[in-house]
């Protein structure tokens, strides 16, 4: 599956790019080639990223470096890129401006790339994806809400499990890995925070992150 999924992207993106090459396209079709183009790279990025810190997480070769992290202003550039990318969503923002932890940035900027990735993948494409950060007594509590199917409760336990995907690969509509929520997960606890799932109202599924302060 991860080998499919890795050339697929790697495909389109060539085959776009050969289009752009041999043919003179108007503006509007080249532009629509090139956002492609784009999402697929971006695809790539997230895949490529997620592999390869999985396995340096698993054996032990990647060092978590805590240092001070400006959340409120990573998921803000975070949600920017989504928004460029994916310019039909509406998206409802709760962030306050100057909420800090302790932690990894590149492992924090994964965690919040997979579940924004999560809540656009699996959701209408205009319906809207909420993203709220705040700050508890010892903790900062980050939550990422879509108005998708939902996780049905007897799944709520097993998607955090390594190259878990809900469903039978034959009835699939979504292209996947099962790795972004396994790893949400490590991340999550290798900060010695948590993370969970909770049913979004009236529909959709409601992912809540927490990391301690420090
Ligand atoms: P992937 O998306 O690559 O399959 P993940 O580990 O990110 O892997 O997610 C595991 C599974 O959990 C997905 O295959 C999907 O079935 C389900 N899932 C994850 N996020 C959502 C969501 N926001 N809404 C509905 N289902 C989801």
């Amino acid at each position: 599956a991860i080998t499919h999924e890795l050339k697929t992207p790697i495909a389109v993106a060539k085959l776009n790019l050969e289009t752009l090459q041999k043919h003179k396209l108007d503006e509007e079709k080249k532009d629509k080639l090139i956002r492609m183009t784009l999402q697929e790279t971006n695809r790539l990025n997230t895949l490529t990223n997620n592999i390869l810190i999985s396995s340096q997480l698993e054996g032990g070769g990647y060092k978590l470096v805590k240092e001070d992290l400006d959340l409120s202003g990573m998921i803000s550039r975070l949600v920017m890129d989504f928004k460029q990318r994916f310019a039909d969503r509406t998206w409802i923002l709760e962030i306050p401006n100057t909420i800090h932890v302790k932690a990894d940035p590149l492992l924090i900027q994964i965690l919040i790339n997979n579940l924004l990735d999560n809540a656009v993948k699996y959701s209408p494409r205009s319906a809207a994806v909420q993203v709220k950060l705040a700050q508890g007594t010892s903790n900062v509590e980050m939550s990422i809400a879509d108005q998708g199917p939902g996780i049905p409760d007897e799944e709520k336990g097993k998607i955090f499990k390594r190259f878990y995907r809900i469903g039978n690969e034959s009835v699939r509509t979504t292209q996947g890995t099962g790795l972004g929520l396994y790893l949400c997960k490590k991340i999550s606890t290798d900060h010695h925070g948590s993370i969970r799932v909770s049913d979004n109202q009236p529909t959709g599924a409601n992912f809540i992150v927490q990391l301690p302060n420090n």
